[in-house]
């Protein structure tokens, strides 16, 4: 058996294992407003007349309902809502969040907007949010860790970065050039952190200013160019990690589970993974600023078993 074939049938173990299901190595977050009686999501409408206000919005009513009230002098916000009348002119009750019960009773229905006024719960007196964020995760970051990230964001040309905002997404936008992650204090470990923003930064290598890596036409989830791509980067996260330190067994089984697209392209061709560690390898050099031509720098301490940013053979070595 050939190393690459070893390798591949180690990987495609773990996928087998059922690891395929969707994770997420951070705390979701509110990212718009919600009502406080339903934790639903106001309509789009409805959140562009609250604007981007990640909280809970109520009405006079329910805040008295809960023995609180509006903040003296705040000012609630109109939201919208279909009312139906039917002719006979008996308004069908509806509750506060504009979702009307049923009509009984005969005749014609006239739906109409109206609207009402919520208040954020922030400026309410009495009022407890009823779906709190989760709290955030304290962490010392990693000084070898922002190392590697301020050196590649700060090269000439980097793309944009912003990890400094709640969010429940991390990508690369090639359209934007632009990586986005979660705060790190979303993430119960620092290693998922790290894990996660390298992964996107490798993607970001691919840009046409860069490593060039995005040829293909047919780049969509699923498809092999997506699977190959996924692989170059779990492949270069996982040796940037290594490299500052904070490489665990567990963020390489979560990777599996994220990338079990992989799976497929992998049984086709075993040499996929050569090809995808020497992209890997690549672009791991370009984030820590070695140009393309330059042969890397010999490990400095020879302690670990796996050297800093290894060839293809050891850089495999490194993802076990
Ligand atoms: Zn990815």
């Amino acid at each position: 058996m050939t190393t690459e074939a070893i390798i591949t049938e180690r990987i495609l173990a773990e996928l087998e294992k059922g690891v395929a299901p969707w994770h997420r190595p951070w705390f979701g977050t509110l990212d718009g407003p919600i009502s406080h009686a339903t934790g639903k999501p106001y309509s789009l409408l409805n959140q562009i007349l609250l604007g981007d206000v990640p909280s809970e919005f109520v009405t006079f009513k329910q805040a008295k309902a809960e023995g609180g009230a509006p903040k003296k002098g705040s000012r609630g916000k109109l939201v919208t809502f279909w009312k139906r009348i039917q002719v006979s002119g008996v308004a069908t009750d509806e509750d506060a969040d504009g979702e009307a019960e049923a009509t009984t009773g005969r005749g014609r229905v006239i739906p109409f907007l109206r609207y009402y006024t919520v208040f954020d719960i922030a400026d309410c007196d009495g009022i407890a949010p009823k779906f709190p964020d989760r709290e955030a995760v304290a962490h010392e970051p990693s000084a070898e860790g922002e190392n590697v990230v301020d050196g590649y964001f700060s090269q000439d040309g980097a793309p944009a970065l912003d990890r400094d905002h709640k969010s429940n997404r991390a990508f690369y936008s090639p359209a934007l050039d632009s990586v986005t992650v979660p705060r790190i204090d979303q993430f119960p470990e620092l290693a998922e952190f790290y894990s996660t923003l390298f992964h996107e930064m490798i993607h970001s290598t691919g840009h046409a200013s860069r490593l060039d890596r995005f040829t293909g036409k047919d780049a969509h989830f699923g498809s092999d160019d997506y699977s190959r791509e996924e692989l170059v980067a779990e492949i270069g996260a996982a040796a940037l990690l290594h490299r500052i330190g904070l490489e665990t067994p567990a963020t390489f089984k979560n990777s599996a589970a994220y990338v079990d697209s992989w799976s497929k392209a992998l049984r086709a061709d075993s040499k996929l993974f050569t090809t995808a560690c020497a992209r890997a390898e690549k672009a791991v050099r370009w984030i820590l600023g070695e140009k393309p031509d330059e042969k890397p720098e010999p490990a400095p301490e020879p302690a670990p078993a796996v050297v800093a940013v290894p060839g293809p053979e050891q850089m495999t070595l490194a993802l076990f």
